[in-house]
């Protein structure tokens, strides 16, 4: 969808799923050895994140929208935005990382995969190997993905992520605040856990927020080119991620604790 769509697309009225603060209906705000007393807003989260662990936190992109760049930038303006760069992303992906670097005046920390994981992996497997099993787009994904994230956290104390709860099934008890084992125990913050992607839109049109134009060739959810096609209205978001894999698998491993290959 269009931003220029959203004002047919998404009214005034247009209802948004909000959290109740009960992890039973999806989540909550903080989990267990938080100390957050706080709302469940996610500005107001937000601000306590940067404020109790600035300079030591940064936000996670993919380079969607800049919603959450732009929310961070009205509380503090040296904030930490780091991207993961694949190696197999989108143009549009790139044009909308450098669409948000100019106009929002952010620095963009990228973080690439290790050399000669890749080189092993591609003269190994081929370029597609991602395609034959569950275990070969694990190792992929954590050449390309896991182990660069390992190391774009190294030395934060917390991180902040634009997951959400309607990103499918794997997603649906996400806390806004958490800790992350998978990561020495930092903390994570979900800040729009609780948004739906009308929310999102609102907000971009709000404030003139650049986004990924991939969304206007019908995708709902934007990871690497060969791993993400555009979805029917109405389908699961997450469906055109992998789309030959069942839904419980349908994580990178950059956002699941257990994550192995
Ligand atoms: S999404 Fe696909 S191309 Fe990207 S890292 Fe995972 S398996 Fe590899």
């Amino acid at each position: 969808m269009a931003v220029h769509d959203i004002e047919n697309e998404a009214p005034d009225d247009v209802e948004f799923t909000f959290g109740s603060g009960d992890a039973s209906d999806g989540g909550g705000v903080a989990g267990p050895g938080i100390d957050y007393t706080g709302s469940d807003d996610a500005e107001a989260v937000l601000e306590w994140a940067l404020t109790k662990y600035s300079p030591n936190i940064a936000l996670a992109t993919s380079f969607k929208d800049a919603v959450l760049i732009h929310m961070m930038l009205k509380i503090r303006p040296d904030v930490r935005v780091f991207a993961l760069d694949t190696g197999r992303m989108n143009e549009e992906t790139y044009q909308c990382a450098e669409d948000i670097q100019r106009r929002l005046k952010v620095d963009i920390e990228w973080v690439f995969p290790e050399r000669e994981l890749v080189e092993g992996l591609e003269r190994g497997k081929g370029m597609y190997s991602f395609r034959e099993s569950l275990e070969n787009r694990k190792e992929c994904c954590y050449v390309r993905k896991v182990e660069p994230l390992k190391r774009a956290l190294t030395g934060l104390d917390a991180w902040i992520t634009g997951v959400r709860r309607d990103q499918g099934v794997t997603r649906k008890t996400v806390r806004k605040i958490e800790i992350d084992a998978a990561h020495g125990g930092i903390v994570k913050i979900n800040p729009l856990a609780d948004w739906g992607q009308d929310r999102i839109w609102a907000y971009v049109k709000e404030h003139s927020l650049p986004y990924n134009k991939l969304f206007d060739q019908g995708y709902q959810s934007i990871g690497c080119a060969p791993c993400t096609r555009p979805v029917k209205t109405g389908e699961d978001p997450r469906s055109g991620r992998w789309w030959w894999e069942s839904a419980e698998h349908k994580e990178c491993g950059i956002h699941i604790p257990d994550f192995s290959i």
